[in-house]
């Protein structure tokens, strides 16, 4: 596995060397909204510390890590008044990884309702809204 890239786009995120949509930190974990959202409300967490995915990970990251998933995972529910939640995270490039710094998606969802497609560039505002309705949330 190769090393990690501490110039991936999410170390830069950590870095505030780009802008993004944060709802929520704490001293080891970041989450903020993804910019091409598969969902309304769909937010990634990511530890600050460095590591590529869940291959590398240290049992401590992962477990800062789960705990601000299940916050947001929470918070997203309530926010978007869903029916349910989908975590994915992808571990790798064979396995769908793109973005080398490990990430979990946080997606609100709704009965019968598909995730939008991948790779669409989500709408501005409308992402800062969300972010802020998940942020009352909290
Ligand atoms: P993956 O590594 O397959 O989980 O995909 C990376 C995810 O990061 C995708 O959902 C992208 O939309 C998202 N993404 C990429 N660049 C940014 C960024 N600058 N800010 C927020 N989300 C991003």
């Amino acid at each position: 596995m190769a090393d990690y890239d501490p110039d991936n786009i999410f170390a830069k995120i950590l870095r505030n060397e780009i802008p993004s949509t944060r709802v929520f930190e704490d001293d080891e974990t970041l989450a903020f909204m993804d910019i091409m959202p598969r969902s309304d409300g769909h937010l990634l967490v990511i530890p600050k510390s460095p590591c590529r995915n869940v291959l590398d990970a240290t049992p401590e990251q992962l477990v800062a890590v789960m705990k601000t998933v299940q916050k947001m995972a929470q918070a997203a529910k309530a926010a978007f008044d869903a029916d349910g939640v989908t975590i994915q995270q992808f571990n790798e490039a064979a396995g769908g990884q793109e973005v080398f710094h490990l990430h979990f998606h946080v997606l609100p969802r709704y009965e019968d309702v598909s995730m939008r497609p991948p790779g669409k560039m989500g709408d501005f505002d409308q992402i800062a809204q969300h972010a802020e309705k998940i942020k009352a949330a909290l």
